[in-house]
């Protein structure tokens, strides 16, 4: 049996991710300060002796001892990433180095879990790994891009410094159950939004493109990616490469949800990247793996979810 700590383990992902490496028999330490976390995504947990949840904010040291660590602590939301860019920059860079110095401690095997958002609004169409981005230093979301962007950074440090045995995952927008009705991200919105009835908002023209993963896989293709041999370290692209326009999504939930909804067009955010889609070569060859669950059958479970948790 392995002891694992999840960092972030209280969030969306993190908690599906917690799930399943309890399922799979192992001892999992959930650490969370539920800034965009949720008690309500773990509470199925806590009865079960595999499963430890401890408070705590990743910008402190942690002393536990693991001999695995998925470093997921982060908002990942742009609403709530801009809320505290100071938070966030300290949470990507301040949270890495105190993971980074636990796996050297402990010798453990280290995963972050980095993003798309490295490119930036990428000139380069799909991103592949080897693509160094697009990003503003400056703006509004450059907190969270350019924390994401020095956390690699560290970890490739650790590794050519300490030979630490790292995983970055640069993981593309994911979505399904236990996302936050409120956390503004557009598969949410859209689903909220069109389940009581109200406009959905679609930023700028709508013709931005997005690429979405559903938890399921993406969760899969984490855990494929720690148990993976030493040299394949990443950054490895983690995401499902079918694309489509925000419009596209929109019609798409509206025809799931059914209800009066119309569209709304809203002011497209600052630095709102134009087009992103994940190039997975990586991972296919190296993980043989790939994303499994189209769009609407995602969208379905995510209906289901908000559908039951709004009571609509
Ligand atoms: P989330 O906001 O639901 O989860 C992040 C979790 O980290 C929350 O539970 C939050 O309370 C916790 N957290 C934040 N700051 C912390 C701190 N200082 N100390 C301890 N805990 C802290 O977001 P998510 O979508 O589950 O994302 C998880 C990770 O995956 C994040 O690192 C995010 O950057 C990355 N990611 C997510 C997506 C996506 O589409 N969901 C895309 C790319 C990268
Ligand atoms: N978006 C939108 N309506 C919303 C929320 C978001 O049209 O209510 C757009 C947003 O401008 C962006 C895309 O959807 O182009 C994805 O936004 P999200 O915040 O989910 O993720 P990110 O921009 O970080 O990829």
């Amino acid at each position: 049996m392995n002891k694992i700590l999840v960092t972030g383990g209280a969030g969306f992902i993190g908690s599906h991710l917690c799930n399943r490496l309890v399922a799979a028999g192992n001892d999992v330490l959930c650490v969370d300060n539920y800034f965009t976390g949720d008690k309500r995504n773990i509470t199925h947990l806590l009865a079960n002796p595999h499963f430890e949840m401890m408070r705590h904010d990743v910008t402190f040291p942690l002393y536990v001892e693991v001999g695995q660590i998925y470093n997921l602590a982060c908002p990942a939301s742009p609403v709530f990433y801009q809320q505290d860019p100071v938070q966030t920059v300290k949470t990507a860079v301040h949270g890495s180095i105190n993971m980074l110095g636990l796996a050297k401690r402990v010798k453990a095997r280290i995963l972050q879990a980095s993003t798309s958002e490295v490119y930036g609004d990428p000139e380069v169409h799909p991103q592949h790994e080897d693509y160094w981005g697009r990003v503003n230093p400056i703006g509004p979301r450059s907190c969270y891009d350019e924390g994401k962007r020095c956390a690699e950074t560290l970890f490739f440090d650790y590794w050519r410094q300490y030979r630490l045995l790292i995983k970055v995952a640069r993981i593309f927008n994911t979505y399904g159950p236990h996302m936050q009705p409120n956390d503004g991200r557009v598969v949410s919105n859209f689903i909220v939004q069109a389940l009581r009835g109200q406009a959905l908002t679609v930023y700028g023209d709508g013709q931005q493109t997005r690429s979405f993963c559903y938890v399921d896989d993406l969760v899969e293709g984490l855990m494929q990616l720690m148990e993976s041999p030493a040299e394949c370290t990443g950054p490895m692209n983690l995401g499902n490469p079918s694309e489509f326009t925000m419009l596209e999504l929109a019609e798409q939930v509206l025809k799931l949800v059914g209800g009066v909804s119309r569209i709304e067009f809203c002011p497209l955010p600052t630095d709102d990247p134009r087009q992103r889609q994940p190039d997975i070569t990586l991972a296919r060859t190296q993980l043989n793996w790939q994303p499994r669950v189209a769009l609407e059958d995602g969208l379905r479970e995510t209906v289901a979810y908000f559908r039951q948790l709004l009571r609509v």
